[in-house]
């Protein structure tokens, strides 16, 4: 293929990687932005494979093709609350792909080290590379639960990363010098590789899927660099989207949990109180009286509703219950009643958790309103139905200066004439905390399953 049919693919690969993230911007189009991808990485590999310097074609459909076979596998297989963990394991493979690479061109190199820009470029690449490697790898130990998900706080860890990363740094002075740098490069990249693995373990509780989008946008970065090293341009546009758009994710988390970036980055959260402390378990013990009701008692009240507010929690999703949630929304609308839901932006354990469950259940995108559009709606609303969800609505997060959550945005669904909780007990949510909301006057529990009581209520709701 000519160079000039390539530069065509990669604009058109380009256009449509950025066509992808437009489409993925929102749960309407989030399908047709997933297809710009597909069809852009399928053009971007053929290109690859037809470019003029690549030989071995062989070895590599075979490895294109066994990489995707067991992608399709895994990605059908995983539950979406696994999800931050396949994808924490997957940047460790664009990390170790930066490093080989990174290798390779060294070694390859004809000029034998005199190309200074591509010393640095080579440098770059490795080094974000390793720090992605290890980190990913320690992320998706710890999302898995392979390795306790709690910070690791080394004394003096900000001194010893801080040493390790300038070390590493430092160490591409002797490497640009010429010579055999090989050995400068290797004792760098494992410098790095341990300053992943120290940078994630200091990592912990509701800040690990900040970092996996940290890691991804990271990814993003050592690709760019790798394009620059390889004289790509698709890879430095596709890794500047990647380092950017997770960056921007990032943020966006960091926001919605009263984070900073900066805190997340260096770790150190959920690390006090002690887990089984004394602490600890003062925050998440029930601090008052709660009054339970009943399927009939509940589906009365959505029958007297006019409006209705659905706020979904980790507890619909692990549940499964959001086929019966949407079939108690038609029933209530049928009959008059506005039923809408409420989506706090870190509702369940990943971004747009909920807006992808009730997507599948076919839930029509103009009911769900983000926490923004909804909060000033609370005090006109009938009865609020919170499904599975805890910390979300904890109204601690704005009045309790000691609570974990302080700070943190919240559905102030206690605002609403009728509460009605749905879960299973009294107990606390991700960040272990006890709910206020449990104990006002205008809030009722209804202990249940999600799933096996959003179908009863759907039916006492349907026969009333
Ligand atoms: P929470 O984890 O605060 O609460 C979930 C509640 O669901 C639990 O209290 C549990 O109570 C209940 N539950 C569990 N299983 C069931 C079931 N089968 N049926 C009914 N209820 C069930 O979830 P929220 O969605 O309110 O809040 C999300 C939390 O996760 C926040 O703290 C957020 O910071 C954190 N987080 C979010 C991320 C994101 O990107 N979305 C990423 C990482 C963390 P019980 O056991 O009594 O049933």
């Amino acid at each position: 293929m000519t160079q000039a049919f390539l530069s065509v693919a990669w604009i058109v690969a380009s256009i449509l990687f950025v066509s992808s993230l437009r489409g993925l911007s929102h749960p309407e189009t989030a399908r047709r932005g997933n297809g710009y991808g597909i069809t852009g990485m399928v053009l971007a590999v053929l290109a690859v494979l037809l470019a003029a310097d690549v030989g071995n074609h062989a070895a590599l459909v075979l490895a294109v093709g066994g990489g995707a076979a067991i992608g399709m596998v895994l990605a059908q297989r995983v539950e979406m609350t696994s999800m931050p963990e396949l994808v924490a394991i997957l940047h460790s493979f664009v990390g170790l792909a930066a490093v080989l690479v990174g290798f390779a061109a060294y070694l390859g190199d004809h000029n034998h080290g005199t190309n200074q820009l591509l010393l640095i470029e080579i440098w770059l690449d490795v080094l974000i590379g390793a720090i992605t490697f290890t980190g990913s790898i320690v992320a998706f130990l710890k999302l898995r639960g392979s390795v306790s998900g709690k910070p690791l706080l080394l004394p003096g860890r900000h001194l010893l990363n801080a040493g390790l990363a300038l070390t590493a740094l430092g160490l591409v002075i002797p490497f640009l010098q010429g010579g055999d740098g090989l050995i400068w490069l290797m004792a760098m990249t494992g410098l790095a590789c341990a300053l992943g693995v120290l940078l994630v373990a200091a990592i912990g509780g509701a800040d690990m899927p900040v970092v996996v989008s940290m890691l991804n946008s990271y990814s993003g970065w050592t690709a760019s660099a790798a394009g620059f090293m390889l004289g790509n341009d698709l890879l430095i546009i596709t890794g500047a989207l990647v380092g950017s758009s997770g960056a921007i994710l990032s943020y966006i988390m960091c926001k919605a949990m009263n984070r900073s970036l900066a805190s997340v980055i260096f770790g150190g959260f959920g690390a006090d109180p002690k887990p089984g402390s004394a602490q600890a378990q003062a925050n998440a013990a029930p601090q008052g009286d709660v009054v339970a009701t009943e399927i009939g008692a509940l589906a009365h009240e959505l029958l007297e509703a006019k409006q209705v507010v659905i706020v979904p929690g980790y507890g619909m999703a692990v549940a499964r219950a959001q086929h019966a949630v949407r079939q108690l929304v038609d029933v209530l609308q049928q009959r008059g009643c506005t039923a809408r839901f409420a989506i706090h932006p870190v509702a369940g354990r990943l971004p747009g958790h909920m807006n992808v469950l009730l997507a599948e259940a076919n839930v029509p995108y103009d009911i769900v309103l983000e926490m923004d559009e909804i909060n000033h709606e609370f005090p006109k609303t009938d009865v609020v139905l919170v499904i599975g969800a805890n910390d979300i609505v904890n109204p601690g997060a704005q009045t309790d200066t000691s609570s974990p959550i302080y700070g943190m945005p919240v559905l102030e669904v206690w605002k609403a004439k009728r509460v009605v909780v749905l879960k299973r007990s009294r107990s606390s949510g991700y960040a272990g905390v006890d709910n206020p909301l449990f104990y006002k006057e205008n809030t009722r529990m209804l202990f249940a399953d999600a799933k096996v009581g959003m179908e009863q209520v759907v039916a006492a709701v349907s026969a009333g």
